[in-house]
């Protein structure tokens, strides 16, 4: 049992039902019939909840696992993929294709806004010849959040079938997979889900099926082959066992998620309010626009180290907050408002903690940041 307070922008908390609900003896996952029955409610319980009538898979593996399979199933060799990025995640979606032996073309915008659709709709006109295309809704290190419900439709419109990396947005951000055509949506059960590490959510539609049959080389992985798992239900059979403990966990933390309607207005407002106390005491945030609601980034003030901040908060006040990697090392932190943490409780207490670290550090707070988000968030 971890002793701090863990407010990164995931692994997120895990609601004590969620704990509970995977302490069972779940029998077997393999020849039970009554698995099959629940993992496919669990499945559709979900696509549900994205608006969609596609159907779910839920991968054993984390996150990254589903980005993996994308690409896996839909790439041929010598096939290029328009690669959407304006961040690290979606960047980092040309190495998959790649490894495929895809080719990756960068379409890259400005790292600290949204792309802008008819900048993509403008680049489209030139060159439209992509097999797929992949973009990030949340780019979780710096927390921009994407229009996937504009995007994938004009992408769609040039025949090109969407990949759409939404692990740390779903959940914190209204997703309707129906209205954006999103072709494959992936999810992640450790960020806004708040169930522990350990599945990837993968939404695949009948136009990313067919593109999978209609391949003239073999999938080139077992682990990652959604074309395998597409008709489990009928053969009564999985390609591997389906981790039974996990599954009983998502199936509780759905169903918490399903249980408050007013999810996505609470994400809004929490976010908002850090945001507001961030600016208020004088802080930079890493983005002009598009804020995700689920993770909020600032810059390390000038002089000071994201190492020395980090450790403070943890050593003095048991708050762990996230730097980040690859270009934004040490140049950013991360206050995670995910799922279970995303309350006032919690953000007072963060905010309480930078109040007490950064002038320690040397950073003089231009206003309170405790009171902006009373004032703020809680009216
Ligand atoms: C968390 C996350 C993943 C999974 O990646 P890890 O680095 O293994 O946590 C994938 N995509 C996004 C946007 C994420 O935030």
């Amino acid at each position: 049992m971890y002793d701090y307070n863990m407010l990164t922008p995931g692994p997120s908390k895990v609601r004590k039902n969620v704990l509970e609900a995977r302490a069972i003896q779940a029998g077997n996952s393999d020849l039970d019939p009554e698995f099959y029955d629940f993992y496919k409610r669990t499945c559709a319980k979900y696509s549900h909840f994205l608006n969609t009538a596609n159907p779910s898979f839920l991968l054993s593996g984390e996150g990254i696992l589903g980005l993996e399979a994308a690409c896996a199933s839909l790439t041929e060799p010598g096939d290029r993929v328009l690669v959407l990025d304006n961040g690290i995640f979606g960047r980092g979606f040309a190495d998959f294709v790649r490894i495929y032996g895809g080719e990756p073309v960068l379409f890259s915008t400005d790292p600290h806004a949204p792309i802008a659709p008819e900048a993509l709709r403008a680049f489209l006109k030139k060159d439209a010849d992509f097999r797929y295309a992949t973009l990030v809704h949340c780019d979780t290190p710096s927390g921009v959040l994407n229009d996937i419900h504009a995007l994938c439709p004009i992408l769609k419109e040039y025949g090109i079938l969407t990949v759409v990396d939404s692990v740390s947005g779903m959940f914190g951000n209204p997703v309707d997979a129906r209205h954006a055509k999103i072709d494959i949506l992936l999810g992640g059960s450790q960020k806004a889900l708040s169930c522990p590490t350990g599945l990837t959510m993968v939404t695949v539609s009948q136009d990313a099926f067919r593109r999978m049959e209609a391949r003239k080389t073999p999938i080139a992985s077992f682990y990652a082959n959604l074309l395998a798992l597409r008709d489990y239900y009928e053969k009564q059979w999985f390609p591997y066992t389906m981790p039974a403990c996990d599954i009983h966990g998502f199936a509780r933390a759905l169903d918490n998620v399903l249980e408050e309607p007013g999810i996505f207005a609470r994400h809004a407002r929490v976010a908002a309010g850090v945001r507001e106390a961030l600016v208020a005491g004088g802080l930079s945030l890493y983005l002009k626009d598009g804020f995700s609601n689920t993770v909020t980034v600032f810059r390390v003030p000038q002089g000071l180290t994201d190492t020395d901040i980090l450790s403070a908060l943890l050593r003095d006040h048991k708050i762990l907050l996230a730097g980040a990697f690859d270009v934004l090392a040490h140049k950013v932190i991360r206050i995670g408002h995910m799922g279970e943490a995303a309350n006032d409780e919690d953000m007072l207490a963060a905010l309480t903690a930078l109040s007490d670290v950064l002038p320690k550090l040397g950073f003089a707070l231009k206003g309170d940041m405790v009171q902006t988000y009373r004032y703020s968030a809680m009216r």
